[in-house]
């Protein structure tokens, strides 16, 4: 077997495969080891949601690259992908002020809504909160379904001439241009790792400096409801107390005040209550959010039963719940992104917030240009 490639890649989520794709489409040899038999992690565990127009700052022109990159990758390994946007649900005052506050600044890519047209959104059989009072639409948002995305990508990328996927493998150290795994020393040019938040386990140095721990959230999944066929994501007022373009409007203070007097057990779990429809028809629920280094993995079901009655409450149906289950994934005080250049050949890429479905093609884009 030949040993040797251009680039080497650790990790087959979405950060390290986009990463290979990105590398074959530009002739270069990679090979990419992960632990797993298939990605598992969190690229597997989240909404699907590239929310391009929520991002600010030096990652808004990351995340339109991204965009370009997911539907390229779409087309190219056939997975399920979607320009369906996003839809800010908004039902207080406080909350339409701030999305007219981003229309303001970013014009189109951010459409105020009535109350009838978010209803319209959702569906002709559908029956929503009836408190909405209007909404923002965010048509540049791309939905994919994170079950298969990854996976399919995967299996895609393995059958490319350039490029080879060492699954169930699992990197122990680094020396040179020289990785070693649980199945042998494989060597290669470049080398990135796209490891997440087990980014401590290989080099804790680097996951000290940025001050990285792992953030835990708790999902969930609902059968079809009747008359409900929207593709976009739908996100909450809890949502633009997350986003950075909303936190960053002159009226945040005053939604997350209201946030806090009128439901502090959302702000207390660090909610962002959004959801999104799967190909199938089935919808994602979510999420809390807690840090810790070393995560527990027990699920608190007041949570779940909380998040449920909200999005039930703006879906208007009932949602039973058949499946729970907890993502994680890395957290950094001081940025949303960590690239660490360890050697003149080894770097690290770990996505330090919620956003690493969004940024991914850009990240490896960007990367790959400056190889
Ligand atoms: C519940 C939840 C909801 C989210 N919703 C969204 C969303 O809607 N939009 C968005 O943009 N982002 C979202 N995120 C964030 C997003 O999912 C992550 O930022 C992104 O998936 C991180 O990708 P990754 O490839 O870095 O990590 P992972 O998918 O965790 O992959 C890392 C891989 O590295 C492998 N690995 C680790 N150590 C080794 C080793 N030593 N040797 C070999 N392999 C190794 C692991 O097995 C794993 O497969 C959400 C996250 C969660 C948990």
């Amino acid at each position: 077997m030949n040993t040797r490639t251009d680039l080497i890649v650790v990790g087959a989520g979405i950060v390290g495969l986009a990463h290979a794709y990105e590398a074959q489409r530009r002739g270069l040899t990679v090979r990419v080891i992960e632990r797993d038999w298939a990605p598992n992690g969190a690229s597997i565990r989240n909404f699907g949601h590239a929310c391009i127009t929520a991002q600010a700052g030096d990652l808004l022109p990351i995340a339109y690259r991204s965009r370009a990159g997911w539907l390229a990758a779409s087309k190219d390994a056939g997975f399920w992908g979607r320009e369906a946007g996003a839809l800010v649900v908004a039902r207080s005052e406080v909350e339409m002020a701030v999305i007219e506050q981003l229309r303001a600044e970013r014009g189109e890519t951010v459409q105020v809504q009535t109350a009838a047209q978010v209803r319209e959104r959702f569906g002709a059989g559908a029956d929503p909160d009836p408190t909405i009072i209007g909404g923002g639409f965010m048509p540049d948002d791309l939905r994919v379904d994170p079950r298969t995305a990854a996976p399919t990508l995967g299996r895609w990328l393995a059958e490319q001439e350039r490029v080879t996927i060492e699954w169930g493998t699992a990197v122990g150290g680094f020396s040179g241009n020289t990785v070693s795994t649980s199945r042998g020393d494989f060597e290669a040019d470049k080398i990135i790792v796209c490891v997440g938040h087990d980014l401590d386990y290989l080099f804790p140095d680097v996951a000290a400096k940025y001050e990285v721990t792992r953030c835990s959230l708790q999902m969930a999944l609902a059968p079809a409801p009747t008359g409900y066929d929207l593709e976009s994501a739908v996100l909450s007022g809890t949502s633009m107390n997350r986003y950075d373009a909303f936190t960053l409007m002159p009226g945040h203070a005053a939604l997350l005040s209201e946030l806090t007097a009128n439901t502090p057990d959302l702000i207390d779990m660090g909610a962002n209550v959004m959801f999104t429809r799967r190909p199938d028809g089935t919808v994602l629920l979510g999420d809390s959010h807690v840090y810790s280094d070393t995560m527990p993995p027990f699920m608190e079901a007041e949570i779940t039963d909380r998040l449920v009655r909200e999005i039930s409450t703006i879906i208007g149906r009932p949602l039973p719940i058949i499946q729970n289950w907890q993502g994680i994934y890395a957290s950094s005080p001081q940025t949303s992104l960590l690239d660490e250049q360890v050697t003149s050949v080894i770097r690290t890429i770990s996505v330090t917030s919620g956003i690493g479905m969004t940024l991914s093609f850009g990240i490896a884009a960007e990367t790959l240009d400056s190889l």
